[in-house]
């Protein structure tokens, strides 16, 4: 299910303006932020502005949303200037989702390990 801002929804708080974030970008579709309890030296969300609860809501006409959001991540990868990194979506509760609006994990800076925990 897609909708518009949640009241409550730290992530539509960001994106609307009214909640403190360090902001990397933002445009029509897609906000960019750092994260809050970052776990490497770069770990950036990207966020589609409208409120979708996780990727299990995603439906097939968020396809075009969804490529927007991969090829931000890799432009803002660019710009951080990270050639390695991992992209994470946590979906569900059990995959360690916390916040219930859509978000891809942008992770670098540091050597990854497989598989993840
Ligand atoms: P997930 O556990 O996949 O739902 O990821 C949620 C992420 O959002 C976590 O890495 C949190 O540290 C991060 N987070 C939660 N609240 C904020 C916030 N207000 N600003 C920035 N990052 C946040
Ligand atoms: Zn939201």
């Amino acid at each position: 299910m897609t909708e518009e801002a949640v009241p409550g929804c730290p992530f539509c708080q960001i994106v609307a303006g009214n909640r403190p974030a360090n902001i990397v970008r933002r445009d029509a579709q897609v906000t960019v932020f750092r994260d809050i309890n970052p776990q490497a030296p770069a770990h950036i969300l990207v966020v589609p502005n409208r409120h979708i609860r996780s990727l299990a809501e995603v439906q097939a006409e968020d396809a075009p949303l969804l490529g927007v959001l991969l090829s931000s991540a890799a432009e803002i990868a660019r710009q951080e200037g990270l050639a390695s990194y991992r992209i994470v979506i946590n979906n569900g509760s059990e995959a360690g989702q916390s916040v219930w609006h859509l978000h891809l994990h942008l992770i670098g800076g540091r050597r990854m390990h497989w598989p993840p925990g």
